[in-house]
């Protein structure tokens, strides 16, 4: 979905001020290598910025538009998104509030709009960060490290045992507790009720569970995913009809949380 040269260049011609980006060598960073979606209308700054993050080894993926960025997060989960507040087709800060209504994937608002209203609206609406154009390469890097660091960091570690109402997963002993009565669950039943415990409250697709329980985004099923949930509710004493924890949020994917 790169922009093509020829649109980009006529569009620079009339319109592309340079002054703006100035795009630095980055001796010194610490590669990170992202799967990157960038939700930008301007095809001038789009350009530059696919050109900017590719060039830093970032694998970039954009759209002009805010409905085909929301089906390509539910579609192949990027590791961060990249959100023009100002789109065609939808206003900023509901298309933040539909990507976060599906993924906890991390956002960074970009925004001509350097009113404080605006960004507070937008951190409020779920960005984990922005920028505020004009901005240099090198900044929009930094920040997306440190989205990706944070997110990374809000993987449980195996130490920290997670509750959430009678449920109890602790890691590091690789044990389940319901009510206090052990759960006896497969590795696989395990680490998918791990992922959606750290993700308590949140709605996760079957594609999150398909890309990081099962580490293959791309060729699994989703059969795959509903047969593990329909063993581990049996486990936990629930059904899809009945649930306590494990909620269908349908067409979307799934939510646990507490039984009311
Ligand atoms: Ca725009």
């Amino acid at each position: 979905m790169r922009v093509k040269a020829g649109s980009s260049n006529s569009f620079m011609r009339n319109s592309f001020k340079p002054a703006p980006f100035h795009f630095k060598s980055n001796a010194g960073y610490r590669p990170i290598v992202a799967q990157l979606l960038l939700v930008e209308d301007d095809a001038a700054i789009r350009d530059a910025l696919i050109r900017a993050l590719s060039g830093r080894g970032h694998v970039v993926t954009s759209t002009p538009a805010a409905m085909v960025a929301l089906q390509q997060v539910l579609k192949t989960p990027p590791d961060a998104v990249l959100l023009d507040l100002g789109l065609p087709d939808l206003g900023g800060q509901e298309a933040l509030r539909m990507i976060r209504s599906v993924s906890a994937v991390p956002v960074l608002v970009i925004t001509a709009r350097d009113g404080e209203a605006e960004i507070v609206r937008a951190l409020d609406a779920g960005a984990d960060d922005y920028v505020i154009k004009p901005f240099g390469a090198d900044q929009i890097e930094a920040r997306i490290r440190a989205v990706l660091r944070r997110a990374e960091a809000s993987v449980p570690k195996a130490g920290e045992p997670l509750e959430v109402g009678g449920l109890r997963l602790d890691a590091r002993a690789h044990e389940v507790t319901l009510d206090g009565v052990a759960v006896d669950l497969s590795r696989r039943e395990f680490d998918l009720l791990h992922y959606l415990t750290a993700h308590a409250g949140q709605v996760v697709t079957r594609r999150d569970l398909l890309t990081h329980v099962w580490r293959m985004p791309y060729g699994g099923a989703d059969r795959t995913v509903d047969v593990h949930l329909s063993w581990l509710r049996r486990k936990l004493g629930e059904t899809a009809q009945q649930p306590r924890y494990l909620h269908t949020v349908r067409g979307v994917g799934i939510k646990l949380c507490g039984p009311a």
